[in-house]
């Protein structure tokens, strides 16, 4: 065992050693690895043939300016990312992410998640992540069109609908995607599926907008359900108010929940009768508005500044649906001390790894992010198989799909941990089995 571990340490060393400064993808590749010591032990051959060395390997990395035009003329310059990490198991797939944070340790840490988050999915996709330290907030609709534009213009060269297929994320919805799929078409004449998220007019899936959110509400009714536990009467905190978090709202509420609480980065609000599902989606995604201006139509009400305050609030399940690392090991410990029951990510890697050992400490249902939040990838998937039979499935076809998907996912995570001696452990149990499939693809295929 002592091997496998020193293995093990050894890799996440390489890693540290040779992507510096990289906090997020250390975080992300060591919570992977520590939880597949018991994989290696069973599979020395995955050690013999540099398998775990590859894997946090980038196949390759596309790092490119994006200069555009403001409103007042001004030429601003910003850096444009692609990761295309892992093609064994299908094309390079993952979204795009626009947000000023956003550096090259970041998308590989979203990019290295997506190889088993896409693997646990069951459809042939590879991995990937995209994006740029653009701030959408406070632009025009022109200047986006002219980023988005300016972002393809080097974007085309590196996707295509059998190699990599970005989608959305954090700042990139569809009217972003829109923009890009418009400047792919003008350069290379094609219409095809390089982009998934798109319009239902020219090519979209019916559901994608909410696949996420209701994917991530799935896989925790799944996990509510195997402890004869279910959404009904039950009070719910999201944090967020973006893409997941408003339809894992939706299908939270319909399942008979009551959410109480949602936040952007700069506070939350908290509604006692339950926040109003019509009124966030307008203030959020019609009229792209702050979070706060929701008090002022529904005075029952009240907003908080400060987002991270959110997990103070009672609830029976938390749903973080924001950014990563937005929950530490106090607000874990806060949500125990109100007898929280579970928590599903709707967000990438939302739980720092003191969080996440204080909910399995405590027995809480824990379902994480590249699991519980697989459903807009798997959407995406079906969106590119419509889109290669030029056809469009009704939203019921497309819901069902990703409710049968998610339940699997639940159930291949929950097998994977009972099977390698961690029952109850979906953090291990999605990384293992998302990564077996990957293992053989990467062992099938030889040294490349
Ligand atoms: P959006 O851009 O639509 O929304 C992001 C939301 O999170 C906004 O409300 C934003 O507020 C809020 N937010 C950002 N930073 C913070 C913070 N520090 N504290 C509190 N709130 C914050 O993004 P998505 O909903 O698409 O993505 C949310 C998460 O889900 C990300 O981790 C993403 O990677 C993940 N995800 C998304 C998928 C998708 O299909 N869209 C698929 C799988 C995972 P503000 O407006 O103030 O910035």
């Amino acid at each position: 065992m002592s091997s496998q571990k020193g293995y093990i340490r050894k890799v996440i060393e390489i890693v540290k050693k040779r992507n510096p400064g990289e906090l997020e993808f250390h975080q992300a590749v060591g919570e992977v690895l520590e939880s597949l010591e018991c994989v290696i032990v069973r599979h020395p051959e995955f050690a013999d043939a540099a398998l775990l060395e590859r894997l946090v390997e980038p196949e390759r990395q596309i790092v490119f300016r994006v200069p555009w035009q403001d409103d007042k003329g001004k030429v601003q310059v910003n850096r444009g990312f692609r990761v295309q990490f892992n093609s064994s198991i299908g094309p390079y797939k993952g979204g795009i992410r626009f947000h000023p944070s956003v550096y090259i340790g970041i998308i590989k840490f979203l990019g290295f998640e997506q190889i088993l988050k896409n693997s646990l999915t069951g459809l042939m996709l590879g991995g990937g992540k995209g994006g740029a330290d653009f701030d959408p907030k406070g632009k025009s609709d022109s200047e986006i069109m002219r980023f988005c534009q300016s972002f393809m213009n080097e974007l085309y060269r590196h996707i295509g609908a059998d190699t990599d297929v970005p989608a959305g994320d954090i700042g990139v919805g569809g009217r972003e995607v829109g923009y890009m799929f418009g400047q792919w078409k003008k350069i290379t004449k094609l219409f095809n599926g390089i982009l998934t998220g798109k319009g239902f007019d020219f090519g979209g899936s019916l559901a994608r907008p909410e696949a996420t959110g209701y994917g991530t509400v799935y896989f925790c009714e799944e996990m509510l359900k195997s402890n004869n536990s279910s959404f009904a009467g039950k009070t719910v905190v999201i944090s967020g108010s973006g893409n997941v978090a408003i339809y894992a709202h939706e299908k939270a509420t319909q399942l008979g929940a009551k959410v109480v609480a949602m936040s952007d980065s700069q506070g939350y609000i908290y509604d006692s009768h339950g926040v109003n599902f019509e009124t966030i989606k307008r203030l959020k995604e019609v009229e792209r508005k702050r979070i706060s201006e929701y008090v002022k139509e529904q005075t029952s009400a009240k907003y908080v500044e400060g987002s991270t305050e959110i997990w103070n609030i009672e609830c029976d399940i938390a749903l973080p649906c924001a950014t990563q690392n937005e929950l530490d090991e106090n607000a874990a410990k806060t949500l125990v001390k109100n007898r929280c029951i579970a928590v599903a990510e709707g967000a990438n890697m939302p739980s720092t790894p003191g969080a996440v050992n204080v909910f399995l400490k405590n027995k809480i249902f824990f379902g994480p992010g590249k699991a519980a939040n697989a459903g807009g990838v798997a959407t995406s998937g079906l969106e590119m198989a419509q889109d290669s039979q030029r056809e469009q499935w009704t939203f019921d076809e497309v819901d069902n799909k990703l409710h049968t998907i998610m339940v699997n996912i639940h159930k291949s995570a929950k097998e994977a941990a009972e099977e390698y001696g961690t029952p109850g452990n979906l953090v291990n149990g999605a990384n293992i089995a998302g990564f077996m499939k990957v293992a053989r693809a990467m062992m099938a295929q030889g040294v490349v």
